[in-house]
């Protein structure tokens, strides 16, 4: 287990330059959603850049509200989209997250780099947490921590540890989608448009599709780890509607992207799963095409974890991350879609970080849903929401680790949700999807969540 454990520098080591380019305007204040939750300048973007660069020059040493104030900083980079400087603010929360690591709990920070190391990665460990999270709904386990909580309140140990950690584990149910409908890692790949048919079953190293000289174009494609385990009908939505539009998907050997491991510090797992994943796709000549925004924003960013010092794997990063889509890129080629619909609906969208601030991809699904409206006036709207591009809380696995604040950021994204009298609210985001059908169980919102492609999936023949 000790190279799980981040051996960096306990102190950011950051480009004084990158550092040195916030002048303290205060005009990123607004887009940050933790600041919007408790107006402290701790909790703020321009607050957080002051304390880690007297950090990183040693003017100030560790402290328990140093870890808080970095800590709750969801990484969403809504900060980044609004300065007018053009500050690097990924760079500085990324440097200071690696040197927190080695302050963190040693029993929490080996669990989760034993989950980020040993589990995600592994796919059969995957389908068998699956089976275990299955049985615990079907058992109905939150009526048996329920029943803990309710006896140990009895003898009057809500003080205690046992209570507390029984307590964590209820709160992080509130987070688990309904696992019952499906099996994930089998998806079904489809000839191109118009045959429909399954033509093969997803494997290893198979190129799937038996007619690629019908298809428009043709990419790998990428499933994620937690995306297929929580989501794999949104991937297999995408496969669909890519397919009934001319698109061709084909599967290759890949691993988890290394983005929960990053943004917890553990830049070391993260670098080794980057390896592996250009080992696995680098060479490969179809483009990859990724369903969740997450893991795209984190395979395109592949090229910042190594330096030219790390030899022909920095390049090799490079080409790799100039080779990744996101599922939300492609939209365009079906903006002409007619749906299969007899009622008006009523649908917004809410930009996940890591496609709008991580990713710079503001317009593209805008746009996709305006001429959707146009090409069918009769049957859709498309309804702006308030601070669409506002951060939900989710911000990988945030919402597990800082609760209370994610539901604070999650609320008032609820708010702007039920104001706009949604029948559909979609993103591109397993995590965002996540916290929104949390959000509408907490806050009563009657709205359906959908990944973009799922809504496409039920609306197109
Ligand atoms: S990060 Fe940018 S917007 Fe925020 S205070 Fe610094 S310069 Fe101003
Ligand atoms: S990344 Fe998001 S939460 Fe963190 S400081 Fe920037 S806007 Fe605020």
């Amino acid at each position: 287990m000790a190279d799980l454990i981040n051996t960096s520098e306990l102190y950011p080591k950051i480009d004084p330059e990158i550092l040195d380019s916030c002048i303290h305007c205060g005009l990123c204040l607004p887009a940050c959603p933790t600041y919007l939750t408790d107006y402290n300048e701790n909790h703020s973007p321009r607050g957080r850049i002051h304390l880690i660069k007297a950090w990183s020059q040693k003017r100030i040493e560790y402290s328990d509200s140093l870890s808080q104030s970095i800590n709750t900083c969801l990484m969403c980079l809504g900060c980044q989209t609004a300065c007018p400087s053009g500050v690097n603010y990924e760079a500085i929360i990324e440097s200071a997250k690696v040197s927190l690591i080695n302050y963190q709990n040693p029993f929490l920070r080996k669990l989760t780099g034993f989950v980020f190391k040993y589990i995600l990665p592994n796919y059969l460990v995957l389908k068998f947490s699956y089976y275990l999270l299955k049985l615990w709904q079907f058992i109905n386990g939150k009526k048996i921590f329920d029943l803990i909580l309710y006896f140990l309140g009895k003898f009057k140990l809500e003080n205690s540890k046992f209570y507390g950690f029984f307590n964590k584990l209820n709160e992080l149910q509130l987070f688990l989608p309904d696992l019952s409908n499906y099996e994930p890692f089998n998806l079904e790949i489809h000839d191109c448009n118009p045959c429909t048919k399954p033509s093969a079953k997803m494997s290893d190293n198979v190129l799937i599709c038996s007619r690629p000289q019908k298809l428009d174009k043709q990419y790998v494609f990428f499933t994620g780890c937690v995306m297929e385990v929580f989501y794999h009908n949104v991937n297999q939505s995408v496969v669909n509607v890519l397919a009934k539009n001319n698109i061709g998907v084909a599967n290759n050997k890949q691993t988890c992207c290394g983005a929960l491991a990053l943004h917890n510090g553990q830049i070391d797992i993260a670098r080794k799963l980057a390896a592996k994943n250009i080992a696995y796709l680098g060479s490969n000549p179809l483009g990859v095409i990724v369903t969740g925004s997450g893991c795209t924003a984190m395979l395109k960013h592949y090229e910042n974890l190594f330096t030219p010092d790390d030899g022909e794997i920095y390049s090799k990063a490079r080409a790799f991350s100039r080779n990744i889509q996101d599922s939300a890129q492609v939209l365009a080629k079906f903006d002409n879609l007619k749906l299969n619909l007899t009622n008006k609906i009523r649908v917004g969208y809410h930009a996940a970080c890591h496609l709008a601030h991580a990713q710079n991809i503001h317009d593209e699904p805008v746009e996709f849903f305006k001429k959707l409206e146009n090409n069918n006036k009769a049957y859709l709207q498309f309804i702006p929401i308030e601070e669409a591009e506002y951060c939900c809380g989710s911000a990988g696995i945030y919402n597990l680790m800082n609760t209370q604040t994610s539901l604070l950021v999650l609320e008032r994204k609820m708010k702007f949700i039920k104001e706009a009298g949604l029948n559909y609210i979609v993103t591109s985001n397993p995590g965002c999807l996540l916290q929104l059908q949390t959000g509408c169980e907490l806050f009563k919102v009657d709205v359906k969540v959908m990944h973009i492609y799922e809504l496409l999936d039920t609306l197109i023949n």
